[in-house]
């Protein structure tokens, strides 16, 4: 019988363990997995996963002892007692068919403790706490810990472990140069400072017997200046190998690289070719990860030989569903992962619990449930943005009968725009996702119809999402003729000219920045750019940049003072200010807008007036909220709710948005 991704939904065996499938989900910390009393949500989220088809589910990291930790009180598997536990996270996994690896990680110098330590003691560019160096038995012993922590694993149930070797965690610090500058027998040179890792697979395998799959994270490319060379990466790979590692997985950039990894503007598979060569060296099975996120690509990489499994973390977070829905021929119905990472890691960076922007549900399984409507209620949903798509589909979800109302001719509001901005194209997903879900759940889906009082009256109950309009400030001159709105540049009704002004460098101001000066890029050009070469030419893969050509002359401008782009999120602002200062963005902060004319723009910086001599002046001041039909219905006595932009327009945020729209059919 033929499938849909024949490669990618064969069962492969590992030791002794068969998987179902070739889709790993990768490790991911949650924040669920440091205390005692998360344990339930963690077993329901893993559950859901399992349930959803996945091959082999891979925990966050776990310490093996606490010096490791990656934060005070984080979690870890170090006694008899946490194994005993663990048992409600394995069982859970298994009686929805799943399997279930543990990683265990010990964070090194990433550790945010003050009693981390890590090969040498040099502290970390990200962390402010110092590591002490590991004293020679101090080494042996962490060794020793790894191998305990993965029998504790193998006791509570799990089908593997996976070990933490990339990422810039410990096992990668006392690989690199750049780290290690120990003289004893675990460093100096590169079969010394291999010594380690190779240490803990052989005492792992040793504890957890043959058979047991043992799954090794490898640093293929570690993008920071001392890391390693190609030759000692496959030597390190022949060397797990034959210590006995059964699996290896693909591990991209340190933590500290100044390369984005997994970020939305990173293109698609634009690691995979670090994997092909590797599998070409080894013969044990690998595993490809970073930026996959669809089951055709996923599938492409098994059957091109790239790799033998495929890890996804995000794209699981955000649809559990995603392997069954690609095996039941459903593929259009997955809800991708874009990439965003701001529910996600931005999340766990902050130390809040993760979610998905998309899925709003992830790590809340136990706490956000939609459950069938007993009485189905018509429902009129106005405003077809990120909020609006949310509701519908989960009102419908719950058995609703539910009517979409969309004033222009398209679904997706300011999602819409977001996806014309390069490095966003991703967002695109969001809205085919919704656009499938309305057809199969017969959503009266009506565009072009803006919906009226007297129409809505008809309705059992009514949802207002109609969104925001961009904010044109009143700066004298506003109404020249080169005075746009950034809705008007990136839905193409203005073409801007050589020159341009960006006024407000919030998200959407440093996003059209690039729009204006970016176009689409290939992945080579992308590697490029950020300075990413050959391994096996430069150590760490880091080579110079290739200059960007951008496409026209933009000045970021805001009445702030600091630093451009402050507020831009952990995982990815600072992506985002290194792509301006690529693109020859001049940012200018502190300024007042004096008028718009014939010349430009004119600023005050300092006291001092300067022309910004310009073609167009792009207006970046955020939004207002749309609410004249809100306040009519009310005034009329309805009962109405409203979500989204409309309900507040300040840091417009998808996220919120798309939960709120969740929240009001579980509700
Ligand atoms: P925003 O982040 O609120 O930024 C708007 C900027 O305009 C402000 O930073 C402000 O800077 C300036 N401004 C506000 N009122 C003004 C006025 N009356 N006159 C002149 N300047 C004014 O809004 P946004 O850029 O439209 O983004 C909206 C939301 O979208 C964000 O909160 C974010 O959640 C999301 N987003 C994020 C990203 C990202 O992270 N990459 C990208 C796109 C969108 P000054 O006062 O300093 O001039
Ligand atoms: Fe993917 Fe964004 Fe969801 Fe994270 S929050 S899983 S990056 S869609």
């Amino acid at each position: 019988m033929s499938t849909p991704y024949p490669h990618l939904l064969e069962p492969i065996t590992l030791g002794n363990l068969t998987l179902r499938n070739r889709a790993v989900m990768g490790s991911m910390h949650t924040g669920l997995e440091d205390y005692v009393w998360d344990l339930p949500k963690l077993a329901a989220y893993y559950a859901e996963r399992a349930a959803g088809g996945v091959g082999l589910i891979i925990t966050g990291g776990y310490a093996p002892n606490k010096r490791g930790w990656l934060k005070p009180f984080a979690s870890e598997m170090t006694t008899r007692l946490q194994s005993q536990r663990h048992h409600q996270v394995t069982d859970a996994v298994h009686e929805a068919g799943g399997a279930i690896a543990m990683q265990v990680l010990h964070a090194g110098r990433y550790g945010y403790t003050p009693f981390s330590v890590s090969a040498s003691a040099d502290k970390a560019p990200i962390n402010p706490f110092k590591p002490s160096a590991l004293s020679t038995r101090g080494v042996d012993r962490t060794a020793s810990d790894f191998a305990r922590s993965a029998g504790l694993a193998q006791k509570a149930g799990y089908d593997a472990v996976e070990i933490m070797g990339s990422e810039g965690y410990l096992i990668n610090q006392f690989l690199a140069e750049r780290t290690n500058k120990r003289t004893d027998k675990w460093g100096g040179s590169a079969e010394n400072r291999m010594r380690f890792p190779v240490e803990i697979v052989r005492r792992t395998r040793e504890r957890v017997g043959e058979g047991f799959p043992i799954i090794y994270r490898l640093s293929l490319l570690d993008l920071v200046e001392g890391g390693q060379t190609w030759d000692e990466v496959i030597t390190l790979a022949h060397l797990v190998e034959e210590a006995g590692a059964t699996v290896i997985n693909t591990g991209i950039g340190w933590h500290e690289a100044r390369v984005p990894t997994i970020i939305t503007q990173v293109p698609r598979g634009a690691w995979t070719w670090t994997t092909a060569r590797l599998k070409d060296a080894v013969s044990i099975p690998v595993c490809a990860s970073n930026r996959i996120n669809t089951p055709d690509l996923a599938n492409q990489l098994i059957a091109d030989g790239t790799a033998d499994l495929v890890s996804m973390a995000r794209p699981l977070l955000a649809d559990p569903e995603f392997i069954n829905k690609a095996a039941a021929e459903r593929a259009d119905e997955i809800n991708t992962c874009i990439a965003c990472n701001q529910a996600c890691l931005d999340h766990v960076f902050k130390n809040r619990r993760a979610s998905c922007l998309v899925n709003p549900r992830a790590c809340r399984e136990t706490e956000l449930v939609l459950m069938p409507t007993v009485r189905p209620h018509t429902v009129a949903v106005v405003g077809a943005g990120p909020a609006g798509l949310s509701a519908a589909v989960s009102l419908a979800e719950t058995g609703n009968r539910v009517t979409l109302f969309e004033k222009s001719a398209h679904l997706g509001g300011q999602f819409r725009l977001a996806m014309q901005i390069p490095g966003k194209e991703e967002f695109a997903e969001t809205l085919r996702y919704y656009a499938r879900r309305l057809e199969v759940l017969g959503v009266d889906v009506r565009l072009e119809t803006a919906a009226d009082a007297a129409e809505l009256a008809a309705f059992d109950q009514i949802v207002i999402a109609t969104g925001v309009e961009p904010r044109m400030p009143a700066i004298p001159g506003i109404d020249h003729v080169k005075a746009v709105s950034y809705a008007d540049v990136l839905n193409g009704t203005v073409v801007v000219g050589e020159r341009a002004a960006v006024v407000g460098a919030g998200g959407i101001g440093v996003d059209v920045s690039v729009f204006l000066t970016h176009s689409p890029e290939s992945v080579e050009d992308w590697l490029a750019h950020w300075g990413v070469g050959d391994p096996a030419l430069h150590p760490g893969g880091l080579t110079s940049p290739k200059d960007r050509e951008p496409a026209r002359e933009v000045v970021l401008v805001q009445r702030k003072t600091g630093m451009i782009g402050a507020g831009l999120a952990k995982t990815s602002g600072w992506a985002h200010r290194a792509v301006l200062k690529q693109s020859g963005v001049t940012q200018i902060s502190g300024a007042t807008y004096d008028l718009i004319d014939d010349a430009g723009l004119h600023i005050t910086v300092d006291g001092k007036p300067l022309v910004l001599e310009v073609d167009h002046v792009v207006i970046c001041a955020g939004q207002e909220s749309v609410r004249g039909l809100y306040d009519d219905l009310v005034s009329a006595g309805r009962d109405v709710r409203i979500i989204g932009g409309a309900d507040v327009a300040a840091e417009l945020d998808a996220k919120r948005a798309i939960e709120q729209g969740v929240r009001l059919a579980a509700s």
